[in-house]
């Protein structure tokens, strides 16, 4: 035991002095800090996928709605800044809300009752744009960094310690779960209706959406029906200033 304490002693020191010595390369540690988190971001990614899908039920549609759905996630991934580092994809599960939220590394839900309830793909893609600029601002990765501090997540994911990694991956999905504070969720609407004119979907789609939610659920006093008002901010500021945003630059 007090051999292995000792090699551990060693390692860590040769790690800490590897990472001054990497401080003292500008060059180096950009990219080498890049890559080091991308890939942590990727194994967190992947752990709260999967424990969604081993919590939610995965729904398959059919073959033609699917196509549908991917032609429009796929228009938003390919405007968005992380489309060549990260893979994004879409799973459908089975909920009634209306709902949508997107995990780090670019694992982005959608409930069925969200797709019961757009009126257009104009719609969906509004709030898919907004899950996709999550991601793109990281703001997942944010909230877990400030949660956990980033030695730690470092120090686990160095280590390759499977079950604590699996607590973070869970840890990331309560994150997303309680919404990632009131400037990350005006951001995400800024970059989304960005992503969402870039892709050829006109912004009044997504403020039809919320006007309607509005309408029909007041704006959120009833966040047990609606998660996304219960952990976003208040939905009549969202609506002014997406509609207060500059017009997107064509090319
Ligand atoms: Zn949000």
């Amino acid at each position: 035991m007090k051999v292995r304490r000792h090699v551990k002693l060693i390692l860590l020191c040769s790690l800490l002095s590897f990472l001054a010595l990497a401080f003292s390369l500008p060059g180096l540690t950009a990219s080498f800090f890049t890559d080091l988190e991308l890939n942590l971001e990727k194994e967190v990614g992947r752990n709260s996928y999967e424990s969604i899908v081993a919590e939610m039920k995965v729904v398959t549609l059919p073959e033609a709605e699917m196509e549908r759905l991917n032609n429009i996630f796929d228009r938003l991934v390919r405007v968005c800044s992380r489309r060549k580092e990260l893979e994004f994809s879409l799973t459908v599960v089975e909920e009634d809300s209306v709902n949508a939220f997107a995990l780090p590394a670019g694992y982005i839900f959608v409930h069925t009752g969200l797709l019961a309830y757009v009126e257009s793909d104009g719609e969906l893609a509004g709030v898919l744009a907004h899950e996709i600029a999550h991601v793109d601002r990281k703001h997942g990765m944010n909230a877990l960094k400030r949660q956990v501090g980033m030695g730690l997540l470092l120090q686990i994911f160095l280590k390759d310690a499977g079950e604590q990694l699996v607590k973070i991956g869970n840890l990331a999905v309560n994150l997303t779960q309680l919404g990632y504070g009131r400037e990350a969720e005006y951001e995400a609407d800024r970059y989304g209706v960005y992503f969402m004119e870039k892709a050829g979907y006109p912004r009044t789609e997504i403020l039809n959406f919320w006007h309607r939610l509005v309408g029909e659920y007041g704006g959120g006093e009833n966040p047990a029906i609606l998660q996304l008002f219960s952990t976003h901010p208040p939905t009549s500021e969202r609506i002014k200033r997406i509609q207060a945003l500059p017009p997107t630059p064509t090319q």
